[in-house]
């Protein structure tokens, strides 16, 4: 059977020497070569987090497909390279998808985030919302949740647990680090952050 990139469409041909060494592949040549990582390290206050790509303009698309246009086969395209690196390197962690609006999730049928980052096969944590702000201020709510600006943190203890906060693009740091802190005080053991890209200064997200 053949196989179309799931990035441009293109057919992977089966007789050049890159199919020969990766089977069941879901990129063609060309895609394959752009999802070159570069594995940035960088430090959200003292929590280590790792930025898998450069926010190049192929990178920036792809997001946008996924998360804009709800091309939900490029779900895979963003680890498949790595994925058996990742796998190893955070093995034991619990994986905390950084929050979205429910009503972006309900209107796009999938939670971004939590799709490219299922495939680590890592225990999900969706603890965290992002909440209206007529809810903030509800008394009910405030009992249930622990809030933090916009983001609220489910009543759970993550004492003996190690984990990792995930997200598609990592812009101001604002999101992480208001999850950062809503992750201590529920006591987690360690805390990682791991971003698909993270723009450069001053760049701002345009989606
Ligand atoms: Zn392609």
């Amino acid at each position: 059977m053949d196989n179309y990139c799931k990035v441009c469409f293109k057919r992977i041909t089966d007789y050049s020497l890159y199919s020969l060494i990766s089977k069941n592949n879901i990129l063609c040549e060309n895609c394959f070569a752009k999802l070159e990582a570069k594995f940035i390290n960088f430090k959200i206050g003292s929590v280590r987090a790792i930025s898998i790509y450069e926010y190049t303009d192929f990178i920036k698309e792809l997001i946008y497909k996924f998360k804009g246009c709800y091309d939900y086969e490029l779900k895979d395209v963003f680890l498949y390279r790595y994925i058996n690196y990742l796998r190893i390197n955070y093995h034991g962690y619990y994986v905390v998808p950084a929050p979205s609006y429910h009503i972006e999730d309900e209107k796009r049928g999938f939670n971004h985030v939590v799709e490219i980052f299922k495939s680590l096969k890592l225990k999900m944590l969706p603890i965290i919302t992002k909440i209206e702000a007529h809810k903030q201020s509800s008394q009910s709510f405030k009992k249930r949740y622990e809030v933090n600006k916009i983001f609220a943190i489910e009543n759970v203890d993550l004492k003996d647990k190690k984990i990792l906060f995930v997200d598609d693009i990592f812009t101001t740091g604002s999101t992480a680090m208001s999850c950062i802190d809503l992750l201590k005080k529920r006591g987690a053991k360690k805390i990682e952050v791991l971003v698909i890209a993270k723009t450069k200064k001053k760049e701002k997200q345009e989606y």
